[in-house]
């Protein structure tokens, strides 16, 4: 499935104030330094284009969760202004305001090739109700609208659709790229095409897993809500986490994988543990033999090595979700397993979605090894579901 919306390659941009939505939602130290600029090094190819090709650049994002009743100095934007700017070289400025006179006059002063950062978009509370004023202020400042939020064109928020009501709208290349990544998994995959899940909730991923079952060859399902498949299939979980209602759809899903000729694999042994802690006692069981007063954490080595061969078969990988508690280093084995069974595939293509697999894949040092990462777990979640993204809907089509 390709990219169905314009993008910024598709307009004239130049001399133009290009109004862009971005997401520099990062993390903060208490003294206000970025403690990962991942997200500001994804937006950049767009805003060097369009630097390159002439515009004007102003940029507006959220950054964490501000009250909504004015400035709060703790989550302003100058701290990824200053991180753009370092990493960058550009001609990149900060205005302490977004809808206001002064946010106005510092859009209007712009060059082209200069960039100017707005600040925090969210210390008002009618930008996250798409409120017709703030998308108009918003689109005042600008003749050309851009959505290159990945992370938050799920939300129909005042920032990211807002604008396109008023202003021609086209995508940048982050957004671009990972819609096109994540649809193209249900277009056309290179089989087998393996889709590994885990993580807490069957009720968080059950519309992900109900549409992987359409395309995929093998699903694989770990983490804790391998227990509720487990428990499905009559075995006794123990205090592992259990989802009691929703034993059923756990068994529609192994009934529509059957019908749909998807290998189903599920943990065969598991990891237990007598407490929900990194010091407890452990032991290996297989996973019809989970003891009463123990609760499963991790899968076992004998399921480390069946899921690993069905990665090492696969020509399309797609992961979301730990196989256990990683956070716990007693808990991170199935997990780091199945991401370097994943990397040792030379011949596959992986994409990585969702927030704490990232971070796992992180903290293994095998991001690199991996052919696509998300940078949307909310939004990549919701394309794997099938779902329409409001933000990418209100752009001009191609
Ligand atoms: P993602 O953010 O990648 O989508 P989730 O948020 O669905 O993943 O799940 C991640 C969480 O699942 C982690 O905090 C991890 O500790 C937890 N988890 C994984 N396996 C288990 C388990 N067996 N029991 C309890 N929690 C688990
Ligand atoms: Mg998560």
């Amino acid at each position: 499935m390709a990219f169905t919306k314009k993008t910024v390659r598709d307009i004239d941009v130049d001399g133009k104030r290009v109004l862009m939505r971005v997401d520099f939602n990062v993390p903060l130290d208490e003294n206000g330094n970025v403690t990962d600029d991942t997200r500001i090094k994804a937006a950049i190819p767009t805003i060097k284009y369009l630097v390159d090709h002439n515009a004007k650049v102003i940029l507006m994002s959220h950054l964490g969760r501000p009250k909504g009743d004015g400035p709060e100095p703790k989550l302003s934007l100058k701290p990824a202004a200053d991180k753009l700017r370092e990493l960058t070289g550009l001609d990149v400025t900060f205005v302490p305001d977004t809808y206001g006179d002064e946010a106005k006059a510092a859009a209007d002063a712009l060059k082209p090739g200069q960039v100017l950062v707005l600040e925090n978009v969210r210390f008002v509370k009618a930008e996250k109700k798409n409120d017709p004023e703030i998308a108009k202020t918003l689109a005042s400042l600008g003749d050309i609208f851009v959505l290159d939020a990945f992370g938050t064109a799920h939300r129909a928020q005042g920032s990211v659709v807002g604008p396109a009501a008023y202003l021609p709208a086209v995508a940048g290349f982050l957004l671009e790229n990972e819609v096109d990544t994540l649809t193209g998994l249900f277009g056309d995959p290179d089989r087998p095409f393996v889709a590994i899940l885990g993580g807490s909730k069957v009720s968080d991923k059950i519309g992900v897993i109900d549409h992987l079952l359409d395309s995929a060859d093998t699903l694989i399902i770990g983490g804790g809500m391998a227990y509720t498949f487990l428990a499905a299939k009559g075995y006794e979980v123990g205090k592992s986490l259990l989802q009691e209602d929703w034993i059923d759809r756990a068994k529609d899903m192994m009934k529509k994988a059957e019908q749909n000729g998807v290998d189903l694999l599920l943990p065969i042994d598991t990891v237990v543990a007598d407490a929900f802690d990194n010091d407890a006692n452990t032991k290996v069981v297989a996973s019809d033999e989970i003891p009463a007063d123990w609760q499963g954490l991790d899968i076992g080595p004998a399921t480390e090595k069946l899921f690993g061969d069905a990665i090492a078969k696969a020509n399309t990988v797609f992961w979301n979700g730990p196989m256990g508690v990683f956070e716990m280093p007693s808990f991170e084995h199935g997990t780091k397993a199945v991401a370097e069974a994943i990397a040792a595939n030379d011949h596959c293509k992986s994409v990585i979605g969702g927030g704490d697999s990232v971070a796992a894949i992180n903290k293994f040092g095998l991001a690199d090894k991996m052919t696509f990462i998300s940078t949307g777990g909310g939004a990549s979640m919701e394309l794997v579901e099938g779902k329409d993204l409001p933000g990418v809907e209100a752009l001009l089509d191609a």
